[in-house]
């Protein structure tokens, strides 16, 4: 499967990881919206949230524990937002499941 997400994931291409696990990994945008702009995939390759009961729910669970344990690491936890676009409407551009963690600067309501 051509999925860029996986090939991080597997050290087929680089990334500017953050975090690992053996069913998660946390690495920075390429194109970054904010001073911390990390992204938290699981390494099982499914293509939206639409899929997630696809998944385990201890794996489910995991990515948000891990979500939580990075955001204090960066010391976001003052306000941070965790985005995950699903779909052509919201904008998703890499069809692997992945969740935006944003800090550093703020936000606002509603978002775009
Ligand atoms: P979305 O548009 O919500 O699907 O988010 C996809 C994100 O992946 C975008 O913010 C891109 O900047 C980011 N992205 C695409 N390719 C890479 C890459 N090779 N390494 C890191 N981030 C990437
Ligand atoms: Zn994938």
């Amino acid at each position: 499967m051509d999925c860029i997400f996986c090939k991080i994931a597997n050290k087929e291409i680089t990334g500017d990881l953050v975090y690992e696990d053996d069913d998660i990994v946390v690495f920075k945008d390429i194109n970054p919206i904010a001073p911390v702009h990390l992204l938290v995939i699981p390494r099982q390759h499914i293509s939206s949230i639409l899929e997630i009961d696809i998944i385990e729910d201890k794996l489910i669970a995991g990515i948000f524990k891990v979500i939580s344990k990075v955001a204090k690491e960066m010391k976001i936890d003052e306000g941070f937002r965790v985005v995950t676009n699903t779909g052509d409407g919201a904008g998703q551009s890499v069809e692997h499941l992945h969740f935006h963690i944003l800090g550093g600067r703020k936000f606002h309501w509603p978002p775009g």
